[in-house]
């Protein structure tokens, strides 16, 4: 059976995470502007997701997982995403990228440390972007040099996601050896848990963002500082260092299907709002509903979110058939770049039909509309994504980059 097909045939109905999700929705979407007006971080949500068995779903049952399919967590991230983009991102965080990466390539001693973290309510953090590496991410400066059974980290990230909330860091680094000679790009587990004594030296939140939008996720800048790592915490994929980096982004690739799905989650929940108000809300006598140029737009909306969710899903259905466990790089990529393009436009169109009143803080459009911007920047750029998929579709390697590589 080829991937579509045995996507499309796929009994969907099946998946006891999404009713957990759906018995928590309503509490979820109630709480959903507190945290945007307050800034802080949804603990309580956290809380109630672990309770739920939502956090970790991806860890294999060994370790004390649920052993869910990306696809399956998809359609969990779609549900909170319609309520909370916060939640959403959570959720992707604890069940794709960073988690994924160590269930894939960590050893076996690795894996029982993180699952119990993640299961109890983190949210692992991924550290690659610097000041100066951003989609050149393998520009990175920040250095670790191997020191016996140690490594001795130093430089900087910025833009963190649940930097300071996160007890799980993945850190991007450049190995080098006791000769100083470089080894390649290898990822480093670093474990902070100030409120159980747990506080590396050299490990610093130097300062938070402000953001507008996903108000209560923290992005931070973080400093090492002769940070020690032990060898036992250093992430190797079969290839070693020298093709550390690009094994360990094949983790990214759920990642960035579940990034994808959040912007398509939150472009549902805004057009779902928006057909309930235009049947209810009368102008010249009659439902807005009944005007043309709305009932286009409603058309045009409904096709975008609908052939997103199609392509998302299809990529994060490809993980069961791919020999890495993980989502095709090209449908990741062509489904995050699709979705967060046109989850821009299908809630601003949805805030459009609610008129003034989408642009106040009533209704949670504008709160929807400043969370769903983020997601053609952060987990690789729309720019970024297509040169992906250009270079695939045509069998080039896009000459882009600084190198020409
Ligand atoms: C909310 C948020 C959360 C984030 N979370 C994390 C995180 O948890 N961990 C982490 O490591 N990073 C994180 N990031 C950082 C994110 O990965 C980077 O912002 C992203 O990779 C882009 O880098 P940059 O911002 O430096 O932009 P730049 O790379 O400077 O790019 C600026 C602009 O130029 C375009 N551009 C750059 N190169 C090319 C090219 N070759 N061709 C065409 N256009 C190009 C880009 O698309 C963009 O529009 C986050 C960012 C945001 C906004």
């Amino acid at each position: 059976m080829n991937t579509h097909a045995a996507f499309f045939t796929r009994d969907r109905t099946a998946n006891p995470w999404l009713d957990r999700m759906r018995e928590l929705s309503p509490g979820i979407a109630d709480r959903a502007a507190r945290w945007d007006r307050e800034r802080s971080y949804c603990w309580q949500n956290v809380a109630e997701l672990s309770e739920a068995g939502l956090m970790g779903m991806t860890i294999p049952r060994r370790f004390g997982g649920g052993g869910a399919t990306y696809l399956q967590v998809a359609e969990v991230v779609e549900e909170a995403a319609r309520h909370c983009t916060l939640t959403a991102r959570v959720l992707v965080e604890a069940n794709m990228g960073g988690i994924s990466a160590v269930m894939a390539y960590g050893t076996d001693a690795q894996r029982a440390f993180a699952a119990p973290i993640v299961l109890a309510g983190d949210k692992p953090a991924i550290c690659i972007s610097e000041p100066d590496a951003g989609s050149a991410a393998t520009q990175m400066t920040t250095r670790a040099d191997r020191r016996g059974d140690r490594w001795i980290l130093n430089g900087r990230k910025h833009w963190i996601t649940g930097g300071g909330v996160s007890k799980l860091y993945l850190i991007f680094a450049r190995a080098f050896d006791e000769a100083g000679v470089e080894l390649g790009i290898g990822g480093f587990l670093v474990h902070v848990d100030p409120a159980n004594g747990i506080e590396p030296d050299g490990f610093k939140v130097v300062r938070l963002e402000r953001t507008m939008g996903l108000c209560g996720m923290p992005e931070a800048e973080l400093a090492f500082d002769n940070l020690e790592v032990p060898d036992d915490m250093v992430l190797r994929t079969r290839s070693g260092f020298e093709q550390g980096f690009k094994d360990l982004m094949t983790a990214y690739n759920s990642q960035r299907v579940g990034a994808g799905t959040i912007a398509m989650g939150v472009a549902a929940g805004a057009m779902d709002r928006a057909k309930q108000y235009i049947r209810e809300r009368e102008q010249f006598g009659r439902p807005l509903a009944e005007f043309q140029g709305l009932q286009w737009m409603i058309a045009d909306m409904e096709a975008l979110v609908h052939a997103s969710r199609l392509m998302l899903f299809e990529a994060a259905h490809s993980a069961a058939l791919s020999d890495t466990g993980f989502p095709d790089m090209t449908k990741a990529a062509q489904a995050k770049a699709f979705a967060s393009e046109n989850a821009i436009k299908v809630v601003n169109d949805a805030l459009q039909m609610f008129g003034a009143r989408g642009y106040g803080d009533l209704e949670p459009l504008e709160r929807m509309y400043r969370d769903v911007r983020m997601f053609t920047i952060g987990g690789g750029t729309a720019q970024i994504l297509k040169t992906q998929v250009a270079g695939s579709v045509l069998g080039i390697k896009t000459p882009q980059t600084r190198q020409g590589t």
